[in-house]
């Protein structure tokens, strides 16, 4: 039913207007039924056609098709290659990073995928026994599903297929592209952070951090939070608020800055396990006291070794490309086509057991 608001002033063409009114009313409504009854599904169909379209751009890049338990919808799917390398790029590197560091993060994560993918003689992801890898990001790689990326997505394409099917090798075998977010001015040796040399995983420079808001952060923690911190790692720490700084002494450091040891209420704790138990950025920091406070000034943000992916976009800002990345980062190793690899791999001269 079409009422007025208000009366009209003069009665005499009050039924006039009240048919223009209705009129006018029933044409929106009209228009309103066309809209949800046509054109949504249009929009809609649209949508799917969009999707579909970037599904079918990976068909015909390549064969390789890898198994990847999607932990946020619970489910494997199984994905082309290169899509799912889109996806893990996306979740792993801001789209406003130059070109060549997110070429180089592409060669990374297709590497790392491959080295866990059983069928290039991989374990896959033990937590989920039937995929290569899983999309949580604590776990195997994060993952953003291309198909949802909005953003720049022609970005992350480009940098993919840019460096399509190549990977990372060390003496005719992949390596374990390692990365993290900030080395705070050099990477670290894996076996200081980790326990086995790795030859490629060598302590370098990486000068050109200064856009990473984690290249230095401070963190202040009380006297008292610092003990109970300390006592919930080891029950054996002996610490007395009294001349707190007295009893903490920084042992050893790395290569690249962290420290390996400290002695805190006289025992010996690792470095990471402090940076651990105080949610620090790494273990790369010193201690300044103020009364009751403690203040850590920290240089860097994750374990140091490999890529640093700041790193790797300050080298492309500065003109480096990313194979120069890549080959800086990860010494003394090459870039190959997976097929070339794999051509390698079943040459009689290819010694598998080394
Ligand atoms: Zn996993």
């Amino acid at each position: 039913m079409c009422l007025p608001v208000s009366l009209p002033a003069t009665l005499p063409n009050y039924n006039k207007w009240k048919r223009g009114i209705c009129l006018k009313r029933f044409l929106v409504l009209l228009l309103a039924f066309v809209v949800v009854v046509f054109a949504l599904p249009l929009l809609v169909l649209k949508g799917c056609e969009k999707e579909e379209a970037k599904v079918k751009e990976f068909e015909d890049v390549g064969t390789i098709n890898i198994n990847v338990f999607d932990t946020a919808k619970g489910e494997l799917r199984e994905m082309n290659l290169e899509e799912y390398v889109i996806g893990v790029l996306a979740g792993e590197m801001p789209s406003a990073f130059h070109i060549e560091a997110l070429k180089a993060q592409a060669l990374a994560a297709r590497t790392y995928t491959l080295m866990k993918a059983k069928a290039f003689g991989g374990k896959g992801c033990d937590k989920h026994p039937e995929a290569d890898v899983c999309t949580d990001f604590a776990h195997c790689q994060a993952f953003e599903d291309p198909k949802s990326i909005t953003y720049n997505y022609d970005k992350y394409k480009q940098a993919v297929l840019g460096t399509k099917g190549e990977v990372i090798v060390y003496e005719d075998r992949l390596i374990q592209a390692v990365f993290h977010s900030t080395s705070g001015g050099k990477t670290e040796n894996s076996e200081e952070v980790w326990t086995n040399k790795v030859p490629y995983l060598r302590s370098v420079a990486s000068e050109f951090e200064e856009a990473s808001p984690k290249l230095m952060t401070g963190t202040n923690v009380k006297v008292n939070d610092f003990i109970a911190a300390m006592k919930k790692l080891d029950s054996g720490v002996q610490l007395s608020s009294k001349n707190i700084k007295n009893q903490i002494k920084i042992l050893d450091r790395s290569e690249g800055g962290r420290i390996t040891k400290l002695s805190v209420g006289g025992k010996v704790l690792s470095g990471s396990a402090v940076r651990g138990a105080l949610g620090l950025n790494s273990s790369n920091f010193t201690i300044s006291y103020n009364g009751d406070t403690m203040k850590f000034t920290v240089l860097g943000n994750g374990h140091g070794v490999g890529l640093s992916q700041y790193g790797a976009d300050g080298m492309a800002q500065n003109g480096s490309e990313y194979n120069e990345i890549i080959k800086h980062y990860y010494q003394g190793v090459e870039i190959m086509k997976i097929d070339e690899l794999v051509k390698v791999w079943s040459s009689s001269s290819f010694n598998a057991a080394n």
